[in-house]
């Protein structure tokens, strides 16, 4: 299989940081208390409500931007949120992400595809100096939706960014970074404990 277009996903993918993961909760926590009103323990207590209540209708666990969607928050709202984080004490610069992003894009088209909004992504790849490698980065400010989402698949394709027949999605959760792709001809590469980011380099060399 030759591909030519890989999709990446940025946390758990290009980093994982469990710290940043709470950062971000908290974020959420506030966001949805400061707009409905509530105390944050309230606010904790209907986020987790509708992420189970999500996850029971769809079959796996949401993302958190897709549960805060569906609260009513908007993009922009919670983008306002999430671009409060502070992340250069957890996320460390890696200079064997690094060297790997740059040859991979030597390669490939490597395209970003995450549902942290615009200003806290690029700030992040600016911090592991990977930002150049990725054209384009989409955030959900790009169309207005989040992950899973068949429309940017579909905008990608219409729009000859990519040819679905040579690209790849790399991710953490199946479902909400692979599944569109897979269900619209793309291949899928899941990142887990078995399967680090940078075994990915075998995959794409096998026949
Ligand atoms: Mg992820």
């Amino acid at each position: 299989m030759i591909y030519k277009h890989i999709i990446l996903d940025l946390e758990g993918t290009l980093f994982t940081s469990e710290k940043f993961k709470e950062r971000t909760a908290q974020l959420a926590i506030e966001c949805v208390s400061d707009f409905f009103d509530i105390t944050l323990e309230s606010s904790d207590i209907l986020i987790n409500s509708k992420k189970k209540e999500l996850q029971l209708l769809n079959g796996y666990k949401p993302a958190l931007s897709f549960s805060l969607l569906q609260l009513g928050i908007s993009l922009n709202n919670w983008a306002s949120y999430q671009s409060k984080a502070e992340f250069t004490d957890i996320i460390n610069f890696n200079q064997g992400l690094n060297s790997f992003i740059k040859e991979l894009s030597s390669k490939y088209n490597l395209i970003l595809y995450t549902n942290m909004c615009s200003e806290l992504s690029f700030k992040i790849l600016q911090h592991l100096q990977i930002r150049k490698y990725f054209d384009p980065i989409i955030t959900p400010q790009y169309l207005g939706t989040v992950k899973p989402n068949l429309e940017v698949v579909n905008h990608l394709i219409n729009n000859k960014i990519i040819d679905i027949t040579t690209t790849i999605s790399v991710g953490d959760r199946y479902e909400i970074d692979i599944t569109p792709f897979v269900k619209l001809g793309g291949k899928g590469f899941l990142v887990n404990q078995e399967k680090s980011l940078y075994s990915l380099k075998y995959f794409l060399n096998e026949k």
